[in-house]
C-alpha cells in the first residue's frame, strides 16, 4: 500500500475505488495534488512518474521543470493554482494509463474538482484533455480529438455541474522529446495569459 495515506479519508468511496486498483497497491506513494485548492484554474496531468511517486507530489520530475518554466512565464504559482492528474498514482514503466484505471481513478479527481469548483481547468496533454472533452464519460475518450488539434483552443463546458473554461495545453513533457513544439507552446502560453488577466484570475 502507499506511504502516504495519512490524513485521508481512506473509507471515502472515491477514494478507496482508486486505492484499491493494482497500481497504487504497488506504488511508493500516492500523488494527490499540490498548490491551493481555494485557487481558480487547475492543471490536469496524466500520471505520476517515478520522481512524482518517491515524492507523493506531482510534476516534480523533468515534466514538472517545464510546467514551472510555463507557470513562471504566465505570472503563476502555487499559491493561484492547484495541480492534480488523472491517475493518482505511477503505472508500472510509466505506462499508458488503462480506460480500467481511469475510471476508477477519476472519481476522486471529480471530488476534488466538485470542491475546488475552479473557473479553469488547463488539461495537459491527450489524456487529460480528452477525459474533460467527453465529460468525464471514459468509454467516450477515444473518440475525442488528440491534443494536436486542440491545444490552444479555449472552450466553454459544463462539468459536472460546474462551468468551466477548458484550456488544453501540449503535456510539458512532450516539450522535452519533441523541440518542435516550442513556437505553438508559446502561442498557447500567450492566450494563456490573456485568459488569465481578461477573467481577473490572479
Ligand atoms: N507527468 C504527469 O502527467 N504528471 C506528473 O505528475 C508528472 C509527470
Amino acid at each position: 500500500m502507499p506511504g502516504n495515506l495519512d490524513g485521508l479519508d481512506v473509507n471515502c468511496e472515491e477514494i478507496k475505488l482508486a486505492l484499491e486498483t493494482d497500481i497504487c497497491k504497488n506504488c511508493t506513494n500516492v500523488v494527490v495534488g499540490k498548490g491551493n485548492l481555494n485557487a481558480d484554474i487547475l492543471f490536469v496531468g496524466e500520471a505520476a512518474g517515478r520522481n512524482e511517486d518517491l515524492q507523493g507530489l506531482p510534476f516534480v520530475g523533468a515534466a514538472g521543470k517545464n510546467l514551472d518554466k510555463l507557470l513562471e512565464e504566465v505570472g503563476l504559482s502555487l499559491d493561484n493554482i492547484y495541480v492534480a492528474n488523472i491517475l493518482k498514482c505511477r503505472p508500472p514503466e510509466n505506462r499508458d494509463p488503462l480506460p480500467e484505471e481511469i475510471k476508477a481513478h477519476t472519481p476522486w479527481l471529480v471530488k476534488q474538482i466538485k470542491e475546488m469548483k475552479p473557473k479553469v481547468i488547463c488539461s495537459l496533454g491527450n489524456y487529460a484533455t480528452k477525459f474533460f472533452l467527453s465529460l468525464g464519460n471514459v468509454d467516450d475518450m477515444k473518440t475525442q480529438p488528440g491534443i494536436t488539434s486542440v491545444h490552444g483552443k479555449v472552450r466553454m463546458m459544463e462539468f459536472e455541474g460546474l462551468n468551466i473554461k477548458l484550456i488544453p495545453l501540449f503535456h510539458p513533457a512532450a516539450l522535452i522529446y519533441n523541440r518542435s513544439l516550442k513556437e505553438s507552446w508559446d502561442k498557447d502560453l500567450e492566450m494563456v495569459k490573456g485568459e488569465i488577466s481578461e477573467n481577473n484570475l490572479i
